[in-house]
């Protein structure tokens, strides 16, 4: 390995691979170490359309689509009392334009790309910690996992970090990452096959069932299997575990209140073993600082009741490579080009946030604790600023009207007013799409916004 690269990423999951590709691809010289060896497991196989105009621009979205994984036509949910679809074709769009993904296989394509557009890739190498130079953060030690004892220091002049749930950066040095007091919940999955295909919904849609402790995925994956998973409170799991014994009791109790998932899992068989993951939502106080920049999980993570996950990874490994390339060619001072990365992702992730807990404050069995337990208090409001999240999105700034649209239909809808459409949620799907706001300049951050031409970067508003 190099002694010294221009831009270090930490990582090589959807982020690091977008932020490192896109970087390459404008001619920057980009290392990338990653700590596991490809493929590798990891959960989060719901992909939304948002993330297609990213994969375009990597110039990857073909080998997507030729890949062979199951098209996603949209969601279809079964929330206490009612039932309702999300179809991406009622959008205006024919095209497939989401997956549901085996994610060591699309992963594996991401990296391979970021491969071939230059990016110096390597695997079973992870970052044990950074060094500063004052606040600036400026080398990184690196060692082989695979016990071969080597180990190594490479210097660079930034560092994005998309180390994923792991944070090398806030949770090893900067100590910024807060857990909501809402959203602490777990997640037990395991795979079926032989499942019986949704009977509703649109073809290959992931199913969303709630239960009184919480709710099910189900998501069916091009290799024959279907996922299933369960998210429940943290207290709710620990307590059912400790009466019933073990994971899979907590999981197959679970699956008996929950009709359409136990349905179409009537003559399929359990083919894994039960994995667990506590996936608390957590946000770090700041996504950026002089030499660094943290992108994906290893910024914000944000339960994954609407399948977000890879969206806000994608988009901030996008915005991390326009803001770092506008950076390294000299067109603005980096701590401007911070705060419009900060600024830009942080909408992002407020916006999603603030629709996920309307969605659970939607439910209408509120004696439940599970349901009781997503409720925002008023500390943790004023704690994460959640108010002034919702008051920036129904003030329409940066990206975010349609945000106020999907929270007035969900209210609406879900509370039981007559809406006259019949698929109101349709506009929930919209807030996950990559708007085109952040490249408006009517929408600049301290004068700059985003521009693809004539290169992905950061633009200064012209004076009037
Ligand atoms: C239960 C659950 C269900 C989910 N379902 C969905 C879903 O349906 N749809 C969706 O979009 N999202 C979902 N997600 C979220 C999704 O998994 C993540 O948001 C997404 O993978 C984030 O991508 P990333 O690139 O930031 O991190 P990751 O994909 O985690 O990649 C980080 C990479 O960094 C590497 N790494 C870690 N530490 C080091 C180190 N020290 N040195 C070098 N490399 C390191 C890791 O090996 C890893 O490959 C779900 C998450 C959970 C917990």
């Amino acid at each position: 390995m190099r002694e010294s690269t221009q831009v270090l990423v930490i990582g090589g999951g959807p982020a690091g691979a977008t932020a490192a590709g896109l970087l390459a691809k404008q001619g920057f010289q980009v290392t990338l170490l990653e700590r596991d060896r490809f493929p590798r497991y990891h959960i989060g196989e719901s992909i939304l359309p948002s993330c297609r105009p990213i994969f375009e621009l990597l110039g990857v979205w073909d080998k997507i689509e030729a890949h062979g994984f199951q098209p996603k036509g949209g969601a279809f949910f079964h929330w206490g009392p009612e039932k309702w679809e999300v179809a991406f074709r009622d959008q205006g769009d024919d095209n497939t334009n989401a997956w549901q993904v085996v994610r060591s296989e699309f992963d594996q394509i991401l990296l391979d790309h970021a491969r071939e557009l230059g990016v110096d890739v390597h695997e079973g190498v992870s970052v044990r910690e950074i060094e500063f130079d004052g606040d600036r953060a400026v080398a990184a030690r690196w060692f082989e996992t695979k016990n071969t004892g080597a180990g190594g220091r490479i210097e660079f002049g930034h560092v994005i970090d998309a180390s994923g749930r792991a944070g090398v950066l806030a949770t090893r040095h900067l100590q910024s990452r807060r857990f909501h007091q809402v959203f602490r919940n777990v997640a037990a999955w395991s795979y079926w096959r032989g499942a019986t295909p949704l009977a509703e919904g649109p073809e290959g849609a992931i199913a969303v069932c709630s239960l009184p402790q919480g709710w099910f995925w189900a998501i069916p994956l091009h290799d024959g299997t279907l996922s299933v998973g369960l998210v429940t409170s943290r207290d709710l799991f620990n307590d059912n575990r400790q009466r019933l014994g073990d994971i899979q009791a907590v999981y197959d109790e679970a699956l008996q209140q929950c009709p359409t998932v136990l349905g179409m899992l009537e003559n399929a068989e359990q083919v894994s073993g039960m994995k667990v993951e506590q996936d608390y939502s957590y946000v770090s106080e700041s996504f950026a600082g002089p030499g660094y920049l943290l992108s994906g999980d290893a910024a914000c993570f944000l339960d994954p009741l609407l399948s977000t996950g890879v969206h806000l990874a994608t988009y901030s490994g996008m915005l991390a490579a326009a803001s770092l390339s506008s950076v390294l060619r000299g067109e603005v001072e980096e701590k401007e080009a911070n705060t419009f990365y900060e600024t830009v992702y942080r909408h992002s992730y407020e916006r999603l946030l603030v629709l996920v807990s309307v969605f659970y404050d939607s439910y209408r069995g509120k004696d439940y604790h599970f349901y009781n337990a997503q409720r925002l208090s008023q500390d943790e409001r004023d704690q994460l600023d959640v108010q002034a999240a919702f008051d920036r999105i129904i003030t329409g700034i940066a990206d975010l009207n349609d945000a106020e649209n999907a929270y007035g239909v969900v209210q609406q809808h879900l509370r039981g007013a007559t809406s006259g459409d019949p698929n109101p949620l349709n506009n929930l799907n919209r807030v996950h799409e990559m708007k085109k706001s952040p490249m408006d300049p009517a929408n600049a951050v301290n004068g700059l916004y985003l521009t693809m031409r004539p290169q992905l970067g950061l633009a200064v508003r012209p004076t009037e």
